[in-house]
């Protein structure tokens, strides 16, 4: 009995110094993990959960120097959207938007980094390997095409065109060269349902605040298909 209460009052000071240390540290943990939780949502588009601009392009500039000449930067622009938003409401034009973003993250794969650049326009990068582009980008053309069921049952018709770049087809590893090269070659596959493969001269497309400002009557315009 004696020993049971030597003990008791021995281990009593030890808990308590344990706990009073112990109790601060959880409370900093707690508030590490929510600060971090945080961090992680204002790096991510609330609407699609893919990521912002900012936190897309430094992963995306990352993977371009680490996959080299077998990285490809993808451009993805939602077909005839703004039909979408007038003819069945905001609320629907999200739920498509929504929708893209989990299509791309499920075909791009867990390595890959893919944004929101805006409105309906996205951008991926991600390792293809050359034998597999054209059969990988069309895939995800026929992802994005295929028809949105709504919760009350609604389907709605999608599509969105599909530009890629990479530094072979392009000649140049700078991210913004190539996702410039591949907008435009976005653009010169709008609305056909094919995906388009940037050559060199989409590259040289001028570009008003990261818009499309026109294109070259010259160019020679590459296709992926
Ligand atoms: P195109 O086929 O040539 O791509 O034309 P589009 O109708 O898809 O129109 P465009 O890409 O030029 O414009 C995208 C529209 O997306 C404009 C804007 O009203 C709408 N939009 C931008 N952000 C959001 C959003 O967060 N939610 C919804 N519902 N609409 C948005
Ligand atoms: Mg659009």
């Amino acid at each position: 009995m004696d020993s049971v209460l030597h003990t008791r009052g021995r281990i009593g000071p030890r808990i308590l110094l344990i706990t009073t240390a112990a109790l601060p540290l959880t409370g900093w943990a707690i508030h590490a993990v929510a600060l971090h939780k945080q961090l992680a949502a204002t790096r991510r588009d609330p609407l699609t959960g893919l990521l912002r601009r900012d936190t897309y392009t430094a992963r995306a500039r990352r993977l371009l120097a680490r996959h080299g000449d077998t990285a490809t930067v993808v451009m993805v622009d939602a077909d005839k959207f703004k039909a979408i938003n007038d003819g069945l409401g905001h609320a629907v034009g999200d739920t498509v938007l929504a929708a893209f973003g989990t299509r791309l993250t499920a075909w791009a794969g867990p390595r890959a980094t893919v944004g929101r650049l805006g409105g309906d326009e996205f951008a991926l990068v991600l390792d293809l390997p050359a034998d597999r582009r054209v059969q990988r980008l069309e895939q995800l053309v026929r992802m994005l095409h295929t028809p949105i069921v709504l919760d009350d049952g609604r389907v709605v018709d999608v599509a969105a065109s599909v530009g890629a770049a990479t530094p072979a087809s392009v000649g140049s590893r700078d991210l913004s060269v190539l996702q410039r090269a591949a907008d435009a070659a976005l653009y010169d596959g709008k609305h056909t349902g094919r995906p388009v493969l940037a050559t060199a001269e989409h590259a040289a497309v001028p570009s008003l605040n990261g818009r499309r400002a026109g294109r070259p009557g010259t160019a020679v315009w590459g296709r992926a298909a």
